[in-house]
């Protein structure tokens, strides 16, 4: 990653269609000029003031930058230029074209254990490389297991490091943060944590993936965090009659609420669902299916949630942006300054910044 030239994001990457936003980012499509090749151009707006929730948070974008910098590896999404200035921040990241990873699967007639297993070969080996480096994700779910490309040798790319962090010693979150559904227990309680909170989300993808159902999800959130807390899962015979037994052991082997006990990802590695060591072993797993039924199904859900949740974050930015243009003049409400848009910055005052020089 070439990051000590001076130049800004338009002279050097022609930008292109928008592929996709999220709460305070816009991703587009861009073609580096002096190569030719295709990144995708994350666009995040940084709030000016500490309170304004117009933006995001300068030290939570560096903290995502820094991660991704360390990051090297074939099934996590690089980061491969950066552009900075004071109200926005550019990653120019790896181009990841083939959608999410449960939509391919949701499009398949079948899929068997080995195949996916296949897929949980390229999860844990990203997270085994994360892991030995000390940084632990924290926001593993669907989403942001991507495919590099549509309809060829499936490519995991591990993307969504918001919440990703190098995990020092008695590392506790501020806040409870990820999807109450696929986070660890001691996430949800706020203790120390270590990598091996990923390994619970694990344990709970391959779940889902497996029969199609969520081991904890409640009717409501407090619910389904009462159930993670609890860490009560079981295999009803009528989702997993196709699974196999050494399927299960891998699951039980992850959904674990000590920490301690709970199966890192090197050990995951050379579990004998993902690396069978005897003909038995591969046996009993190459004859066992998904439940594709029920998969799609939860994937609809999903998908519908996943819109939910989009117009929603959009309604309540609106809301806000409509609050505080509205209260301008308001002597009381002074405080929602730092929330009002400021005036466009165009792209050519981002400058491209050393490794060390964007905070
Ligand atoms: P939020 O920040 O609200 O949690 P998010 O994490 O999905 O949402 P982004 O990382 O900005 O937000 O991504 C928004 C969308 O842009 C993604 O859902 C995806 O469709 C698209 N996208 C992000 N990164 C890439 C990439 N490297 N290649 C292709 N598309 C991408």
């Amino acid at each position: 990653m070439a990051l000590d030239h001076a130049g800004n994001v338009e002279e050097l990457y022609e930008l292109q269609d928008e592929l996709g936003s999220g709460q305070f980012s816009t991703v587009r499509r861009c073609l580096e000029r002096s190569s030719g090749t295709y990144f995708a151009a994350k666009f995040i707006k940084i709030r000016r003031k500490k309170g304004s929730r117009l933006g995001l948070d300068r030290k939570v974008a560096c903290q995502e930058v820094d991660i991704l910098q360390q990051l090297r590896h074939p099934h996590i999404m690089k980061l491969h230029d950066l552009f900075v200035c004071q109200l926005q921040m550019v990653l120019v990241l790896e181009l990841v074209q083939g959608g999410e990873l449960f939509d391919s699967v949701a499009e398949k007639e079948s899929l068997s254990e080995p195949q996916a297993s296949d897929f949980l070969i390229q999860i844990l080996d990203a997270l085994a490389y994360m892991h030995s480096l000390n940084i632990a994700h924290f926001d593993l779910k669907p989403e942001i297991i991507m495919l590099q490309q549509k309809d060829i040798k499936p490519n995991i790319k591990i993307t969504g490091f918001e919440m990703a962090q190098s995990i020092e010693k008695n590392t506790c979150l501020q806040k409870r943060c990820g999807v109450p559904e696929y986070i660890a227990p001691e996430v949800i309680k706020l203790e120390p944590l270590s990598v091996v909170a990923d390994m619970w989300s694990v344990g709970v993808i391959t779940y889902v993936l497996l029969s199609g159902i969520s081991p904890f999800q409640g009717e409501t959130e407090s619910e389904t965090i009462n159930n993670v807390t609890k860490g009560i899962f079981k295999y009803e015979d009528t989702h997993f009659s196709s699974t196999s037994a050494i399927a299960k052991d891998f699951i039980n082997q992850l959904l674990v609420i000590n920490p301690k006990e709970r199966m890192t990802s090197a050990q995951a590695l050379l579990h004998p669902w993902i690396k069978p060591l005897t003909i038995k072993q591969e046996r009993n797993r190459d004859s066992c299916l998904i439940n594709m039924d029920n998969f799609r199904r939860f994937n609809v859900e999903r998908k519908k949630k996943q819109s939910y949740h989009m117009i929603a974050s959009c309604n309540n930015l609106c809301k806000m942006s409509l609050f505080c243009v509205h209260t301008k003049e308001n002597e009381d409400l002074r405080a929602c300054e730092s929330d009002q848009e400021d005036s466009p910055v165009p792209p050519a005052s981002l400058l491209r910044r050393r490794r060390s020089s964007y905070s």
